[in-house]
């Protein structure tokens, strides 16, 4: 059994068990679920995931930003365990459920809006996304909804459609739903507009005056949504004045503000919510991923009066709110309150920040290093001056890392941006063998 204090350890690379999985997988799985590694877990345990072969990793990409909390941590295994010897589902429209109204007041009481607040669960971050934008048309009876570029939200025909990357994930799977308005994001190392902050003063905000000319009035505009931290879209960190400009934007021409803190929540960029470090409350919020270590649940939060818009029936689901999904999701709220995840995302972030720094000055391929807490992205060039994007060098050493026990993704537009998404109970040993790890695969494919 794990402790999770393990360390990195690549004892026996492949065998015909790690084989008869891939080859089952080969034949009887769909090819569009893509495969990063050819990699089986066996077990899973705060940072390390071990797999078949004995083999222990390091996991840097905590489930796709899942496991803030880590791999099973006691209380919320305890809490599943407790909930199924209870009962595992009622369908909460019919019978209602303890622990999902415990939860709902929980993410009431924490969730960054203004005044009172409601709250409602569902099964995954597009779900929660969705029902996000139903709330936002039924309130304001306007059906636009503004996106950004670099926006990723989802896989379902109304998420794909917010999502800004074509291959792979809208490719061929048009017609895409309408009324979506894309405009740039406060990206500054790739300025949509090659501008410089900051001395730009912030023309991607100015840049509303022309958009609502040219593309969409803002009586037709029922909400703007925007991830803090773009996830998906290579971990771009936008300037303090951009969020609250944003909203400001938003609250001049009555267009609801939606926050989707699907990957940015639960203390990954060092506060509870990415929005708090910008000192703004939007009137919905996304939640999903971390809520609940890696029990499906997602949900949305907002304004009373917005929430209880739609009439009865109109939002939720046979399985929205599973009772041991949210009995996960309250044992975790405790536990990263207890462990204080928040100040434990502070440090990695900081401490990562001024290894990788120190990297960046051997290898001129590394054209920026960005954080928030602990959610940090380091994106790849060709040339530090024109910045050609390069991924190929980028998934180089994302295979180099896992041949060495670190398992680490990339993110970007184009592909060319590694993202850190350790959980936050990893401990400091494994967090500096995760970054020698990193620095000798730059070291080995940079050369
Ligand atoms: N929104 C954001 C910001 C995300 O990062 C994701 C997933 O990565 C989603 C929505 C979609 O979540 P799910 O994959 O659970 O549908």
């Amino acid at each position: 059994m794990l402790t999770g204090n393990e360390k990195a350890s690549i004892v026996n690379k492949r065998s015909e068990k790690t084989d008869k999985v891939v080859s089952k997988c080969k034949e009887h799985v769909s090819k569009a679920i893509s495969i990063g590694n050819e990699i089986v877990a066996a077990e899973a345990k705060g940072a390390i995931i071990q797999d078949v072969e004995g083999n222990t990793y390091i996991d840097f990409f905590g489930g796709v930003g899942v496991l803030n909390a880590g791999h099973r941590p006691e209380p919320v295994v305890n809490a599943v365990k407790a909930q199924l010897d209870k009962y595992i589902h009622t369908f909460f429209h019919q019978v209602m459920s303890e622990p999902y109204v415990d939860l709902a007041e929980r993410i009431t009481k924490i969730a960054p809006i203004e005044g009172p607040a409601k709250a409602a669960f569902f099964n995954s971050g597009a779900e929660a996304v969705e029902n996000a934008v139903k709330v936002a048309r039924s309130f304001t009876k306007k059906q636009g909804i503004i996106a950004f570029d670099g926006a990723f939200h989802g896989r379902t025909l109304l998420t794909m459609t917010l999502t800004s990357k074509v291959k792979p994930y809208r490719f061929n799977f048009g017609p895409y739903a309408p009324e979506i308005y894309r405009i740039a994001p406060a990206y500054c190392y790739r300025c949509a507009y090659n501008l410089e902050y900051p001395s730009c003063g912030m023309y991607c905000l100015e840049k509303f005056h022309k958009f609502f000319k040219s593309e969409v009035d803002p009586e037709h505009v029922a909400a703007m949504i925007i991830e803090p931290v773009q996830g998906e879209g290579g971990f771009v960190v936008p300037p303090k004045e951009f969020l609250p400009g944003l909203v400001d934007i938003c609250k001049k021409n009555d267009i609801l503000f939606i926050a989707d803190e699907v990957q940015t929540g639960f203390c990954r960029t060092g506060k509870m919510f990415a929005v708090e470090h910008y000192g703004v409350k939007p009137d919905l919020l996304t939640f999903a991923k971390s809520v609940a270590s890696g029990m499906p649940l997602s949900g949305l939060v907002g304004k009373a009066e917005l929430m209880d818009n739609p009439g009865p029936g109109q939002l939720g689901g046979t399985y929205g709110g599973s009772p041991v999904s949210l009995a996960a999701g309250l044992a975790t709220l405790d536990y990263i309150e207890e462990k204080k995840l928040s100040e434990a995302a502070q440090k990695i972030g900081a401490y990562s920040v001024k290894r990788m720094e120190a990297v960046q000055e051997k290898h001129p391929e590394i054209g920026d290093i960005r954080a928030l807490g602990a959610m940090i992205g380091i994106e790849l060039v060709k040339d530090r001056q024109t910045k050609e994007p390069n991924p190929e060098a980028t998934s180089a050493i994302i295979k180099a890392c896992a041949a060495k026990g670190l398992i680490i993704i990339a993110a970007g537009v184009y592909g060319n941006v590694i993202r850190m998404l350790a959980p936050l109970v990893i401990t400091d040993e494994q967090l500096a063998q995760a970054l020698d790890i990193l620095e000798e695969s730059f070291d080995e494919i940079l050369k």
